[in-house]
């Protein structure tokens, strides 16, 4: 089979490979119809997460159509239209009971915290990803389901983490009615959570970025207020002075790790490779909450940060929220909206490149050219 495959940082290419097998009876090999690069394999591919193996294949965005089950799987069968939560978990142990997918105890022999997520490095738990014709479905009685008759493949794929992330980050904000949320980010899971905080009763939204083709997006896709932070020399000041000099009720971090803006962390950070970029999102979002507020964290950071501000966030009374989104237990409030039309989230998509050019895609989402927000790979086409 074809298979995206990473050769080190700002080198992926198309390889052939074997074609995954059932390694347990509980696995399941999905022939992969739709996948996605997300803005977290970004990180990936410019080497920033640690652990992260060449000739790994990436990919935790995908749908696909079930192509072989193992012997004990019960609640799908080949031929069936499934999409897979980017979380690879048992469903079983003291969390996943709890409905804390992301942190699933029997998945990820590497890591204590995070739990196994396809295609994103062995600290991850080093399951190879969607971005190829086939992938190996570990417990796909637990995470995968038929994708719904009346939803668009490319709805689908964007349900597996992009749209319950997104969702999930406005919910960790516990938003009031009324609340006023900021949204540090304008790719795609920060439109989501945007959107989203409408639909929990935010009063205003502004999301900042400081690319002005997503702002555009932002007002459009989102109708939120927008800021670029290009444009002010502290945008912490411009937050406070748009909220009464008091500060936002929420503000969502959905950039993450590699956040553009400050030169000095990126060199200590990025280069000289003591952690896996900087926490300059995270303590502009600490800085521009308003005291006794909420930080809802899902951007992707690696293990390992250190100046943030925590004593600030510890005088201010903050609320600091954070996960890897546990996606299945988004999926029925989802479905919901999806399907009354609230929300359509393939309006996010602005490019849909065939799996032999994989290579041209990261290179376009990682430079931010074309008008990149959301890239499909589409398997079996050339
Ligand atoms: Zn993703
Ligand atoms: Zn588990």
């Amino acid at each position: 089979m074809r298979a995206m495959v990473y050769r080190g940082p700002y080198k992926v290419r198309v390889e052939e490979r074997d074609v995954p097998r059932i390694e347990h009876p509980n696995d399941a090999i999905v022939r992969v119809t739709t996948a996605a690069i997300c803005g977290s394999d970004l990180h990936l591919y410019h080497g920033m997460m640690p652990d992260t193996r060449v000739g790994m294949t990436f990919g935790h965005e995908f749908v696909g159509v079930v192509h072989e089950v193992g012997s004990s799987v019960e609640r799908l069968k080949p031929g069936d239209r499934v999409m897979v939560p980017f979380n690879v978990y048992c469903g079983s142990c003291w969390y996943c009971a709890r409905g804390l997918y992301s942190n699933c105890h029997n998945v990820n022999p590497n890591a204590t915290a995070v739990g196994g997520i396809y295609g994103y490095s062995h600290t991850c738990g080093g399951y190879d990803g969607g971005q190829a014709e086939f992938v190996r479905v570990p417990f796909a009685d637990v995470g995968p389901s038929i994708i719904p008759d009346w939803m668009d493949e490319e709805d689908a794929v964007l349900l597996t983490d992009a749209l319950a992330t997104g969702y999930f980050g406005a919910q960790l904000g516990d938003i009031v009615e009324g609340d006023t949320v900021v949204v540090l980010g304008a790719g795609p899971v920060g439109l989501f959570a945007a959107k989203s905080a409408w639909l929990m009763g935010a009063g205003r939204v502004i999301v900042i970025d400081h690319l002005e083709y997503r702002l555009e997006k932002a007002r459009e896709f989102a109708h939120a207020e927008t800021v670029n932070f290009a444009e002010h020399d502290d945008i912490v000041v411009e937050m406070k002075r748009t909220t009464d000099h008091l500060g936002a009720d929420v503000v969502i971090d959905a950039v993450g790790a590699e956040a553009d803006g400050n030169f000095t962390q990126h060199v200590t950070s990025a280069k000289l490779k003591l952690q896996g970029g900087s926490p300059i999102a995270l303590n502009w979002a600490i800085d521009s909450v308003r005291k006794g507020g909420t930080v809802s964290v899902m951007g992707a950071y690696g293990p390992m940060f250190s100046a943030v501000k925590f004593g600030d966030a510890l005088n201010k009374g903050l609320t600091l929220r954070m996960n890897q989104c546990p996606v299945k237990r988004q999926w029925p409030r989802l479905f919901e909206h999806i399907r009354n039309g609230y929300l359509k989230p393939s309006d996010i998509v602005t490019h849909r490149i065939p799996l032999e050019h994989i290579a041209e895609g990261y290179h376009i989402f990682s430079a931010k050219l074309d008008g990149c927000i959301k890239p499909l790979i589409v398997p079996g086409t050339s």
